[in-house]
């Protein structure tokens, strides 16, 4: 079975093309600048085929898909002979509020409830929206497509970790509490994890950290999420590329009123000009800073060490909060790849009996064990794949 996996931003639409029968990616790619004038990068990964990186124009979505499906079936840059291999349609969505505590089968029912969350991501539902409808218009009715949410997996959380300490109503009745995002990534390493450690038990601990541009971590028991870092909204938690993480609304207020910024102004400035970005003045990248760090930049040592310290305090608090941890999880783009971050973080953690092994460490995109063997805690690095996990809860519900 053929399943094509769909992350649709408001001028953007990601993709890759599964084979189910060995979890393979035939295809990926990307149409940015839609609704503006449109570009199309698509890379087969089968022999022979070449890659195709061109301005294509895409008044909406529906160009896009078309553009997509254009090109999976070419014989140049194809890798299907036919719209009508693909069996299904999987979405990344990354809000389902309360609705949803797993992945389902879209219908007329599911998108007015993906719809009704809207107002908690309104950035990106609407452009989800947006993506199953022109998959739908172009694929036809017949396809099955299925919501998987960043959201659900954080569903098991009790709700000492989800309610937010204001008057209990903003609960009840306008759903404000803590969400928690990331969900499709933490689940997948969190169950790598157990099976690299040979245990499925209800007790297995774990803590994961999703640390890319955005970031966040997460405590996992038995499998299942009790807390995490981001909350209503992915601006909490951890300091991040450009988002300022756990913040005072006291300096919030005092910086509104000093510099006559409205909530927008504000709020673009925590969500963009902040994190280690704002904190160095140098890059939210984190190859940037470990370079700039190294020619001696004090302000990108300081944003570096600013992370290394909430990480570790945050895995702290979840050690705290399941009583005990046996594994700590390094994933996303610096979790997997910056030795230093993660040498950094697991020096804080010696008095959990943490111990890294530093040839380990130093190793490059495999999924391993980092720690030594006398080490308390297993410490491992797992590279994520959340369009696997789509792809799979797709093959899931629909095959
Ligand atoms: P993601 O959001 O998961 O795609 O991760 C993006 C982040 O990964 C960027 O901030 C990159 O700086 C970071 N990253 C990628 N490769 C490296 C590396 N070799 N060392 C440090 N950070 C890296």
């Amino acid at each position: 079975m053929k399943i094509l996996v769909i992350n649709a931003g408001s001028s953007s639409l990601k993709y890759q093309l599964f084979d189910m029968d060995n979890e393979t990616v035939l295809a990926k790619g990307l149409c940015e600048r839609i609704g503006i004038d449109g570009h199309l990068k698509h890379t087969p990964l089968v022999e022979g085929k070449s890659v195709f990186n061109e301005e294509i124009p895409m008044p909406t979505h529906a160009e896009a898909i078309a553009a997509v499906m254009d090109k999976l079936t070419s014989s140049e840059y194809g890798v299907v002979s036919s719209m009508h291999e693909i069996g299904a349609v999987g979405h990344r969505i990354v809000h389902g509020g309360e609705y949803f505590s797993s992945s389902v089968v879209i219908t007329d029912e599911v998108l007015k409830l993906i719809e009704a969350c809207s107002p908690f991501a309104p950035l990106h539902n609407p452009a989800h929206i947006t993506g199953i409808k022109a998959c739908m218009e172009v694929l036809g009715k017949d396809v099955p497509e299925v919501a998987v949410f960043d959201t659900s997996f954080h569903q098991t959380m009790p709700p000492k970790a989800f309610i937010y300490a204001i008057p209990y109503e903003y609960y009840t009745e306008d759903k404000v509490r803590r969400y928690g995002f990331h969900g499709t990534s933490h689940r997948y390493v969190s169950a790598r994890a157990m099976d690299m450690m040979g245990r499925h038990d209800d007790d297995l601990k774990l803590i994961t950290c999703h640390m890319g541009n955005g970031s966040s971590i997460c405590a996992v028991k038995g499998g299942k999420s009790i807390d995490t870092s981001m909350g209503f909204t992915p601006l909490v938690g951890l300091p991040m590329g450009t988002r300022c993480g756990q913040m005072d609304m006291g300096a919030v207020q005092y910086i509104m009123h000093k510099h006559n910024l409205n909530i927008d102004e504000m709020l673009e400035i925590l969500n963009k000009k902040s994190g280690v970005l704002g904190v160095s003045g140098v890059s939210s990248d984190f190859r940037d800073l470990e370079a700039a760090m190294a020619e001696g930049n004090k302000r990108a040592e300081l944003a570096l060490d600013l992370f290394h310290y909430w990480v570790a305090k945050t895995i702290g608090g979840y050690v705290a909060a399941m009583n005990g941890v046996d594994g700590i999880v390094f994933t996303a783009g610096v979790g997997e790849n910056s030795a230093e971050t993660r040498k950094a973080v697991c020096e804080y953690l010696g008095y959990l009996g943490c111990a890294i092994d530093d040839e380990a460490n130093s190793l490059h995109g495999t999924e391993r064990f980092i720690s030594t063997p006398d080490s308390r805690v297993k410490l491992m690095v797992v590279p994520t794949n959340e369009e696997l996990v789509i792809a799979r809860d797709t093959k899931a519900l629909v095959g």
